[in-house]
């Protein structure tokens, strides 16, 4: 019950922070009734999104390659629970990220069975893009001029802001500025780790690839802090309350999540855009599936079609 009230408070701060801090489009939320049509894990999926039939994309290298393959590959994240997240035991892969990136092949035209997934760390992305390594990326990826150098982006369609993990009960930190001398963990590559070394050279660094490893530090005593996304944190701290917590401090940033798409393969990202747009009822129902329960309070982002 503890655990619960304590969620519930981290619910209500993240939610404020997230109602400051987002420039939200106002887009109604899904009427009553579609936001139970599926638990979004794979085996439901179909229940609140269509697999398009007969689909083509026309002047899109990225789907032609798809097409030609037959199946579609998909970067994402798989240690952030409740956004992109592989159960090891089941096989299972769930999260906000997952669905939102099952509903674009869907709306492709392929199914579950027609989807691999591959995990790629925060620092690879671009680069896996750039690659063709993967089709598209979907992992609280936050769209920055410096990557739109390399790729482009969908979206946003989520956002969020940095924020900070402690152990559970650990109230001395609340703040990066209370940090000052003291070690805080993030991704490699990440816009949390740049923004620490950039802003808070007082602040000691610890990377790994994987937030995980951070998470892991942490509860071991090798480091003071994780930082990242709110909305990253708050899924390790529902996973393990009685190690883990996250501050009530403000955001630090603002993060928009993007779909991170082959630069200048316009026609996808318009494609993937105009889903966003035009399907508000199914990202209601797939925000409510995955992160309903978990506190965070934010209507759709407009799509910014750059
Ligand atoms: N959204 C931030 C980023 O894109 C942090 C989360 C992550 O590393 O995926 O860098």
């Amino acid at each position: 019950m503890r655990f619960k009230k304590m969620l519930a408070s981290i619910g209500l701060v993240a939610a404020a922070a997230l109602a400051l801090s987002a420039c939200n489009s106002g887009t109604p939320g899904a009427p009553e009734g579609e936001t139970d049509a599926g638990t979004g894990s794979g085996d439901t999926s179909s229940a609140m999104w269509e697999v398009a039939e007969g689909f083509t994309l026309e002047g899109s290298p990225t789907f032609d390659t798809i097409q030609e393959r037959g199946k579609v590959i998909i970067g994402v994240k798989e240690d952030q629970p409740g956004l992109g997240y592989l159960d090891n035991v089941t096989g299972e892969r769930t999260g906000f990220d997952v669905d939102i990136s099952r509903w674009i092949a869907a709306s492709l035209g392929f199914d579950e069975d027609q989807i691999e997934f591959k995990p790629i760390a925060s620092a690879n992305r671009e680069q896996a893009i750039m690659n063709g390594d993967v089709d598209y990326y979907v992992g609280t990826y936050s769209i920055t001029d410096k990557r739109k150098a390399d790729i482009d982006f969908a979206g946003p369609y989520f956002i969020t802001g940095q924020g900070l993990l402690v152990r559970q009960g650990d109230t001395d930190y609340q703040s990066l500025e209370e940090l000052e001398g003291f070690t805080v963990c993030s991704a490699t590559g990440s816009t949390p780790i740049q923004n620490i070394k950039e802003n808070f050279p007082g602040i000691k660094t610890q990377e790994f690839d994987l937030y995980s490893a951070c998470v892991e530090s942490l509860i071991n005593g090798q480091v003071d802090a994780v930082t990242t996304d709110q909305a990253i944190l708050i899924g390790y701290a529902a996973q393990d309350p009685t190690n883990l917590m996250v501050t009530t401090g403000p955001l630090l940033t603002e993060e928009r999540y993007g779909i991170g798409a082959t630069k200048g393969d316009d026609v996808l990202r318009a494609h993937i855009n105009e889903l966003f747009t035009s399907g508000g009822s199914i990202w209601q129902a797939i925000f409510d599936a995955n992160l309903g329960d978990s506190g965070i309070v934010i209507d759709q982002p407009k799509v910014d079609a750059y």
